[in-house]
Order: structure tokens, then C-alpha cells, then sequence
């Protein structure tokens, strides 16, 4: 009896694990399937860096959750873990700072490639020239950004679990091992989902950066491209809305409200219109552009570049300014 049972455990452990192996892979090659059929450029590597993303975020915050688990042990009653230990659990600038810099290596990284891909399907004679400086300050205040929300969303479910906690009257065992459980925080869910936004939010930024250095491209327009079963009526609207390339859309929120977007998944719209979001633009080019000279094509990409750098350092110029002449 002993040894049957034993076998079928194993047996069944086996068939599992092949299952699960399977669903992952299928769950990943559905991805870059759709990730193709949607236009967007590089797939393969796409979804290994989706993959990779998520297992960093993964274990960033699993890491975390083991300090905070330590920190709450040290104590015990949940009242002085409130008054003593809160404050440095919700302060954790390590987790903003590891967050950002992850973020920050991930879209430094492959922005550039997703350039030179995007700008190609403009012109394929055409190289990107590196990011400009808008693109180059992106990254590092969304990054930051990225970091923060994601360390404030955590603060608010553990704000949850001790409120919860003293409430109920738990022990500070039975508190420490809620914030352990991973049903509870979920590091694996939040990080796909915040790698898969993340780096497809990358795509449309390296998008809209190709289009801006791409002479023949004139008008973009919105895709919708149906990725996944997370479509939003309101993108659906979307679909096939052309605007000048320098020039933003207008999307009406599932809040009812009036957003401005320069392209989809725009760091200015709500999490509510871009988590899961798989709409791209479209280049609308000009074939007389595209009917000029190589060199005449680079030159005009060059003096975009300039134009753009230009215009986006007197912005930071005049911000600064304000900013001195207000702290004066
Ligand atoms: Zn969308």
C-alpha cells in the first residue's frame, strides 16, 4: 500500500510538472504569437524580456518581503510594530531604488534596438541615431516613478494586513506569516503584470521616438490591436485615428475624462487605460520624402534630432528656472 501510494505520488508529481511546463510554454508562445499578429517588432525577444523582467521584479520583491517579515519579528505586539517599526518598513528607499534601477537598465537597454527596429519599417535605409534627450529623460523619471508606485502599492497592502491584524486581535506570528504568504502580496502576479506592461509601453515609447526621428513619417495612427482578451471599448474606438506625428490623440477614458496621449500606453494616462494594453501606432509616411536622397534623408533626420534636443532643453531650461525663482 505504502509503495503504491508512494508511486502514484510521484507518478502524479511527474504529470504535473509536465503540465505546468506546457501551460508556460503555451501561455508564452501565445504571447509572442499575438505579440506578431498585433505589428509589434521583435516578438521573440520581446517575450524573453518580459520573462526576464518578471524574474528580477520577482524576486526584488520577494527579497523585500523577507526584510519586512524580519523587521516584524524583532517585535512583540502589533501596537509598537505600528508606532516603532511602520515608519522605517514604509520609508524602504532600498525597494524604490532597486525597483528604478532595474527599470531603468531594462528600458535603456532595449529602447535603442526597438528604435532602430520601428524606424526601419519607416525607412529601411535608416538607422536610429541613439534617443533623443526626451526619451533619454524618460526613462529616468518613469523608472523613478515605476519604483515609487510600486514600493506604494506595497505600503498600502501592508498597511491592510497590520489595520487588518489589529483588528482582529492576530499575533505578530500570524501577521508576519500573512505578509509571507504570496496569495496575499503576490510578487509573481504583479511582477508579469508590471513586465509586460512595462515592456510594451517600452515598444510604443521606442515608436513614437522612431517616428519623431523619421523624416518620411508625417500622421500616425492608432491600433488597436485586440492583444489578448484585455480589450477596452474605448481603445476599440481608437482604432484607425490619425494625428501629426508630433501631435497627441484624444482618448476618452473609462473614467470619462479627456486624455491627451502622444501614443498608447502614454506614461500621462491612468493605470486604468494602460495595464494590459496592447495597442501600437501606425507610420503614416510621405513617398516624396521617402523618394529624396539617402544623405537627404539622414540630414533631415540629424536636424530633427537637433530641433528636438533644442526644443526639449530650453523646456528643462525655463522649468528650472521657475522652479529656483519659486524655492528663492
Ligand atoms: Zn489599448
Amino acid at each position: 500500500m505504502m509503495i503504491k501510494l508512494k508511486k502514484m505520488r510521484r507518478c502524479s508529481c511527474d504529470e504535473l510538472i509536465k503540465a505546468i511546463d506546457a501551460y508556460v510554454t503555451k501561455a508564452d508562445d501565445d504571447i509572442e504569437r499575438a505579440l506578431r499578429r498585433s505589428g509589434f517588432a521583435n516578438p521573440k525577444a520581446t517575450r524573453k524580456q518580459i520573462t526576464e523582467l518578471e524574474e528580477e521584479l520577482t524576486r526584488i520583491l520577494e527579497e523585500d518581503t523577507a526584510f519586512v517579515v524580519n523587521i516584524v519579528n524583532d517585535y512583540d505586539d502589533l501596537r509598537t510594530i505600528y508606532n516603532e517599526a511602520w515608519p522605517e518598513i514604509r520609508d524602504r528607499e532600498h525597494l524604490t531604488q532597486r525597483l528604478s534601477r532595474r527599470f531603468e537598465q531594462t528600458f535603456s537597454e532595449i529602447i535603442p534596438d526597438y528604435v532602430d527596429t520601428y524606424i526601419k519599417r519607416t525607412d529601411p535605409e535608416l538607422s536610429s541615431l541613439g534617443l533623443t534627450h526626451a526619451t533619454t529623460a524618460w526613462i529616468q523619471d518613469w523608472s523613478y516613478e515605476l519604483g515609487e508606485l510600486m514600493r506604494l502599492t506595497d505600503n498600502r497592502q501592508l498597511e491592510n494586513i497590520l489595520d487588518e491584524g489589529l483588528r482582529d486581535g492576530l499575533s505578530v506570528q500570524e501577521v508576519s506569516e500573512k505578509i509571507s504568504d504570496s496569495g496575499i502580496r503576490d510578487p509573481g502576479y504583479r511582477a508579469r503584470r508590471a513586465a509586460t506592461t512595462e515592456i510594451l509601453r517600452a515598444h510604443n515609447v521606442a515608436q513614437q521616438e522612431s517616428f519623431m526621428q523619421s523624416p518620411a513619417v508625417e500622421s500616425k495612427m492608432w491600433r488597436h490591436s485586440g492583444w489578448r482578451e484585455y480589450s477596452r471599448q474605448n481603445h476599440i474606438d481608437m482604432d484607425g485615428q490619425i494625428v501629426k506625428k508630433d501631435e497627441p490623440f484624444t482618448l476618452v477614458g473609462a473614467d470619462g475624462a479627456v486624455y491627451y496621449p502622444m501614443y498608447p500606453m502614454d506614461s500621462m494616462l491612468p493605470a486604468g487605460e494602460t495595464i494590459n494594453c496592447g495597442c501600437i501606432e501606425q507610420p503614416i509616411v510621405s513617398e516624396d520624402v521617402l523618394g529624396l536622397s539617402l544623405e537627404e534623408r539622414q540630414r533631415l533626420q540629424e536636424e530633427a534630432i537637433a530641433e528636438l534636443d533644442e526644443d526639449f532643453d530650453r523646456q528643462l531650461d525655463e522649468q528650472n528656472k521657475r522652479l529656483r525663482a519659486r524655492s528663492s
